[in-house]
């Protein structure tokens, strides 16, 4: 991994836990854990997906690309954003997912697939 692009995810973590604070969030994980998640997550892919994922455009936490780092609360209900309650995912999978379970997320994709090859 370049610096460049150490850099930009160096940013994002900071601005994405900006960003879950600003939402109402009680925040209590640490920058760098968000950052080494996201290091992590550019090895092994989406955790839903699977697909490669890109580092944000310039470190902003916005989502602009499908394949986009971006990071997901695994139980938004809890306001909580620390580890184990959160991972990082793909934009779309992120915004695909919304406040669905897993379970319903991976039903609702099942869904898409079997419609659209029906
Ligand atoms: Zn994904």
């Amino acid at each position: 991994m370049n610096s460049d692009v150490m850099d930009r995810l160096w940013k994002w973590a900071g601005n994405t836990r900006r960003d879950h604070k600003r939402r109402g969030f009680r925040v209590r994980i640490h920058r760098a854990e968000i950052y080494d998640m996201a290091v992590e997550a550019m090895k092994t892919g989406c955790y839903f997906c699977g697909c490669k994922l890109v580092p944000t455009k310039s470190g902003d936490s916005q989502c602009t690309l499908p394949n986009q780092v971006s990071l997901d609360v695994v139980n938004p209900k809890h306001r909580v954003l620390e580890k184990g309650n959160c991972r990082v995912i793909c934009c779309s999978c992120n915004r695909g997912r919304m406040h669905m379970s897993e379970a319903d997320y991976v039903a609702k994709c099942l869904r898409v697939v079997e419609n659209m090859m029906g």
